[in-house]
């Protein structure tokens, strides 16, 4: 048996085997070797991947997993118990899981110092890309944001990281300890990054930070007590920040706006969208009511309530009216600060008559001409009930008029 651990020399990706058993399963073929050359999926790391070759036949290595107690290749082929093979390491896959590892390590140390209470749960690492999951107080996305930054300054500071096996007892107070390897083993594999962090670790890690290249936060997901961060590392993560850059550089000269605008513009798109939705309501609302009309003695009168409408749309409309006798319309736009154009012809007296003292007494202002008169309302906790108070209002004085 050969106990020579992968991780002690993780440069090697080439290796003599004799396949010890191999079995099929429902879809795969899973082999046992000789000995301790490929990494299963463990600790939150993804298994390792690669070929086995041997005379007659090459099976691909889909992943690595422990079955049994015992690191098993999960392979799209059947290879002979006990040939003689080679074992090729995917070093690609093994590189991308170094880097997001040892990024894990960095984002984790990086937050634990920084926020009292802080926890690290549920980890994944796989392919340049890491979930990891942190209990307790919630971390904003702000922190996050400053934290990610810090993160890039330790892959720029380029530390050395060493992995040092140590009895449980020898071990520091200081190290953190992650998935009870202290517990479990006679002893422990303590992975240092520089003087910054020391854990507990059985997995695998690249020697220097600077491997690490880039560093990203790709996804924030909040549950009751657990924040939940996605990154990626490497040229995946570079890749990744590029294609979001260039979407939005694609656009910028159309648009137009400046790369620093982004943030506004994405509000305003999100602005206009809600407001599209509310006025595709009133439109139909409006549509449906149109043969409605409310008669006040002479007086034509109608009220409409015209959500995601805006001001100058509802001038331009006030200034094509026509109409043969007496006529009023009062036109409301709700929100929390709610406007309103109050259109008269051949009434009685001024626009504002009919309508400044209610809109005063319910707390807006306004003015205008003879026939409109244009007013606002801020803070309003219930549009539709101020709406239903200045129709009546409204209604009332001109029955009154019209007695
Ligand atoms: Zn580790």
């Amino acid at each position: 048996m050969n106990d020579i651990p992968y991780w002690t020399s993780p440069e090697q990706f080439e290796f003599a085997v004799t396949v010890v058993s191999c079995k099929r399963t429902d879809q795969h073929f899973e082999a046992v070797l000789d000995g301790n050359y490929i990494r299963a999926a463990e600790g939150g790391q993804a298994g390792e991947r690669g070929l086995l070759v041997d005379k007659k036949t090459e099976a691909k290595i889909l992943d690595t997993i422990v079955r049994d107690g015992t690191p098993t290749l999960v392979l799209d082929n059947e290879i002979a118990e006990g040939s003689k093979a080679t074992l090729h390491i995917d070093m690609e896959w093994r590189r991308s899981l170094m880097r997001a590892h040892t990024a894990e390590h960095v984002l984790a140390a990086h937050l634990l110092k920084s926020i009292d209470g802080l926890q690290l749960g549920y980890i994944w690492l796989e392919d340049d890309h890491g979930t990891v999951r942190f209990l307790g107080p919630k971390i904003s996305f702000d922190t996050i944001f400053e934290i990610e930054r810090m993160v890039q300054q330790t892959i720029s500071a380029n530390l050395i990281v060493t992995s040092d096996l140590v009895r449980p007892d020898d071990a520091q107070t200081d190290v953190r300890s992650r998935e009870g390897v202290t517990m479990k083993h006679e002893t422990v594999r303590v992975v240092k990054i520089g003087d910054f962090d020391a854990s507990a670790c059985s997995g695998l890690h690249v020697e220097y930070t600077g491997s690490i290249l880039f560093f990203k936060v790709t996804d924030i997901r909040y549950t009751e007590n657990e924040t939940t961060i996605e990154f990626s590392t490497g040229d995946k993560a570079s890749a990744e920040v590029s294609s979001v850059y260039n979407d939005a550089l694609a656009r910028k000269s159309e648009y137009p706006f400046e790369m620093e605008q982004l943030g506004s513009v994405l509000d305003k798109g999100r602005m206009a969208l809600d407001r599209y939705e509310l006025l595709s309501e009133s439109l139909l609302t409006v549509l449906s009511q149109e043969s409605t009309q409310d008669r006040i003695g002479e007086i034509s009168f109608r009220a409409y309530y015209l959500p995601g409408m805006d001001g100058g749309g509802i001038r331009n409309v006030v200034r094509q009216l026509k109409h043969e006798g007496p006529a009023a319309r009062l036109y409301f736009v709700p929100g929390p600060k709610s406007n309103l154009v109050f259109w008269t012809d051949k009434l009685g007296s001024d626009a504002e008559h009919y309508i400044g003292e209610i809109v005063t007494k319910l707390g807006g202002r306004g003015g205008g001409s003879r026939q409109v008169f244009t007013g606002g309302f801020s803070d309003v906790e219930s549009p539709e009930e101020l709406y239903e108070d200045l129709v009546e209002h409204v209604r009332q004085t001109m029955s009154r008029e019209e007695l």
